[in-house]
């Protein structure tokens, strides 16, 4: 068991969703918090990157920092999202490397699986076929990310690990109508659609395709627990162990936001992977489970959206 305790751990990306999750989180450990001020540091420049390590040399570092975004952000920029998580995980990894960091948990994301592949998607299915058109170039960036980790353990012995999450939502998501990820795009949607009292809310696709969804706080519990109680080359799945049709979820969001209206399905939109669920029997076996059930966290999720209107990301 790792001891956080007294330790240097710099999250990086911490204005964003994941990472200001693991930053709360990690409040409630007695460690030193170590962030970047927005601006002060270019993650996709190296020289940036290794003066920083050298000046404030971390114990941990948390790889929280990438260029994301839904189905749609994913399918127009591919440059910036091959190029900026390619040089933001390898600047970051290397750095830590360099400077002897203890430990390393590296964040990536449940599309590098696969398109077609046995469900729930075990850890050692990575790389056993083509990947989905409408993420490979994230996805290939990940992939390195996972790739970069395992060889700096093979050939220098760095303790430096990966986890694989789910959907996720929650508070600090960016909410932009068309580049956001499709929970934050229906609840914004249907929460305007209440107020101007429209008579439908498009979804985009046919409703058919199956995700599994994890409230952030759930994903940075799990974070905090993987870093403190697992040292393996392999990466965790990190889920709910359970998956929800879009038509399904965006009932769901439409009874919690209150709308009264109608949802029409707009199939001109790509649909994306058909499914993926994680098998998550690893981190179960080590003794770790969510405690937050969707109807829950998607409640907690509409009541900060509401609170917090004037200062949301888009
Ligand atoms: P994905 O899991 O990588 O495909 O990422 P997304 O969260 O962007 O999309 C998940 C699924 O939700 C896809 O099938 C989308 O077509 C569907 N979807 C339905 N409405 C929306 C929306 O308003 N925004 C987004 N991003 N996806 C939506």
């Amino acid at each position: 068991t790792l001891t956080l305790s007294g330790k240097k751990i710099w999250v990086t990306g911490h204005t964003g969703m994941v990472g200001s999750a693991i930053v709360r989180r990690l409040l409630s450990e007695k460690c030193n918090i170590l962030t970047v001020a927005h601006g002060s540091v270019d993650l996709t420049r190296q020289e940036e990157v290794e003066n920083w390590i050298v000046d404030n040399k971390p114990d941990i570092v948390i790889v929280a920092a990438a260029k994301v975004g839904g189905i749609h952000a994913n399918s127009k920029l591919p440059a910036e999202f091959l190029y900026n998580n390619l040089m933001i995980e390898a600047n970051i990894i290397h750095a830590s490397h360099r400077v002897g960091v203890e430990k390393l948990l590296f964040l990536g994301s449940s599309c590098i699986y696969p398109r077609n592949t046995s469900q729930p998607i075990k850890e050692e299915q990575l790389l056993a076929g083509p990947l989905e058109a409408t993420n490979e170039y994230y996805a290939l960036a990940k992939i390195a990310g996972i790739k970069l980790c395992q060889a700096y353990r093979a050939q220098y012995g760095d303790n430096f690990i990966s986890i694989m999450p789910c959907n996720l939502y929650g508070p600090n998501d960016n909410f932009h109508p068309e580049y956001s990820h499709v929970p934050a795009g229906l609840l914004k949607r249907f929460h305007e659609a209440k107020l101007l009292n429209s008579p439908s809310v498009t979804v985009w696709g046919s409703g058919a395709p199956l995700r599994e969804f994890l409230h952030v706080d759930a994903m940075s519990d799990a974070s905090v627990f993987i870093l403190k109680h697992y040292s393996g080359k392999g990466h965790l799945n990190v889920g709910c162990g359970q998956d929800i049709s879009i038509a399904d979820f965006a009932d769901k969001i439409k009874r919690i936001v209150g709308y009264r209206g109608q949802i029409t399905f707009d199939t001109t939109r790509p649909d994306g992977t058909l499914r993926k669920l994680l098998d998550i029997s690893k981190l179960r076996n080590l003794g770790w489970e969510t405690k937050v059930d969707l109807d829950t966290g998607i409640e907690a999720y509409y009541k900060w959206f509401l609170n917090n209107q004037n200062s949301i990301k888009q």
